[in-house]
């Protein structure tokens, strides 16, 4: 199988995924400027470590000007985009709140900086409430097609449904987002048939942009438990960048991420994934002294920068890829346009 290759089949396979990319994205890589504003979380993912019933997460939440303030330091250095992260909360107050922000953000970038939202399950009504307010993508992963490799991953209950998140992905695409997924790569339970159908759903699903990486485990969560049927970690990054490479050549046109789980397991491992077919990269631009209670797996890289510390050492780490920044471009997915005409 395609997924599992090493040496120098894998060689080819990651230099033939980089030749993909260049001929159909071109060498720009687009930054994402990550704010990751609360880590208050109403659900309890068993393999997250901020999940609700964690008790030993310090919770916090940035003040509103904070968070526009992060906003104000990506469009002054030419991000292009912004992404707002935080723990899943459905209710009317937290609706209001991110409403509030998209309007504060976008009148302080003059409605320059792209916005991508990473906030879990929501009503169809707040998803849209949402859109109107100026975010124009929404990224919901998936973690795994597989329902009963999800149900092991998660309580069983109303709350944690895959068929509710599939759900979500299908309005996210109707309303007009830019509609991205992803999944972890090496859980225990997984196959490589699990991920080799996760890359069929992505293509099937017309999915526009992907961010996945490395499972990596956290010692405060019942999944730990079963962390004698993880697979090696270098095996979960060399598939990893199998996975990215495969799903290059199956979607040239969409944007995939270099996630910083890959620079967990490899120091270079976001490099690499950029060789292998990857275009995007998410500099964390949340305050510092956040950043430490943010942790949903653990050595999580770069707690301890400064927002200038992390776009100083991206720089440097692109040109060491061969690659350049697409400065102050939101860098859309060609493939969202085309799908929207179809
Ligand atoms: S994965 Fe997301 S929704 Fe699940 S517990 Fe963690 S932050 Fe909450």
């Amino acid at each position: 199988m395609l997924l599992m290759l090493r040496g120098s089949g894998q060689k080819a396979l990651l230099a033939r995924a980089e030749e993909c990319l260049l001929a159909h994205r071109g060498d720009n890589v687009f930054y994402r400027g990550l704010v990751e504003f609360s880590n208050i979380c109403t659900k309890d993912c068993l393999y997250c470590g901020i999940r609700k019933s964690n008790k030993n997460v310090e919770r916090y939440e940035l003040p509103h000007d904070e968070i526009v303030e992060s906003a104000r330091y990506a469009w002054e250095h030419n991000y292009g985009s912004l992404v707002l992260q935080s723990g899943e909360r459905c209710n009317p107050a937290f609706a209001e709140k991110i409403d509030h922000l998209l309007r504060d953000i976008r009148q302080v970038t003059k409605g320059e900086l792209g916005i991508t939202l990473s906030l879990g399950e929501q009503s169809l009504e707040t998803y849209r409430r949402w859109f109107n307010s100026g975010a124009h993508r929404y990224l919901l992963r998936i973690e795994t097609t597989n329902r009963e490799l999800y149900r092991q991953l998660h309580p069983r209950d109303d709350k944690h449904s895959f068929e509710k998140r599939l759900q979500c992905l299908k309005y996210l695409q109707n309303i007009g987002y830019q509609t991205g997924t992803g999944v972890m790569i090496g859980l225990p339970g997984q196959s490589a048939q699990h991920l080799a159908d996760d890359l069929l759903f992505m293509k099937q699903f017309d999915i526009d942009m992907v961010g996945m990486g490395p499972y990596i485990e956290h010692e405060e969560t019942p999944l730990y438990a079963r962390k004698e049927e993880l697979w090696p970690i270098r095996e979960r990054f060399l598939t990893a960048l199998n996975m990215i490479a495969l799903l290059r050549l199956m979607m040239p046109d969409i944007n995939i991420a270099a996630t910083t789980a890959m620079q967990t397991i490899d120091p270079v491992g976001r490099e690499k994934a950029l060789r292998a077919g990857a275009n995007i990269i998410m500099p964390n631009i949340t305050p510092s002294n956040f950043r430490k209670s943010y942790l949903l797996y653990n050595n999580k890289p770069c707690i301890e920068e400064g927002a200038d510390d992390c776009s100083d050492c991206l720089s440097l780490r692109l040109s060491l890829a061969g690659r350049k920044l697409g400065s102050n471009q939101w860098g859309d997915s060609p493939h969202y346009y085309k799908r929207i005409k179809r």
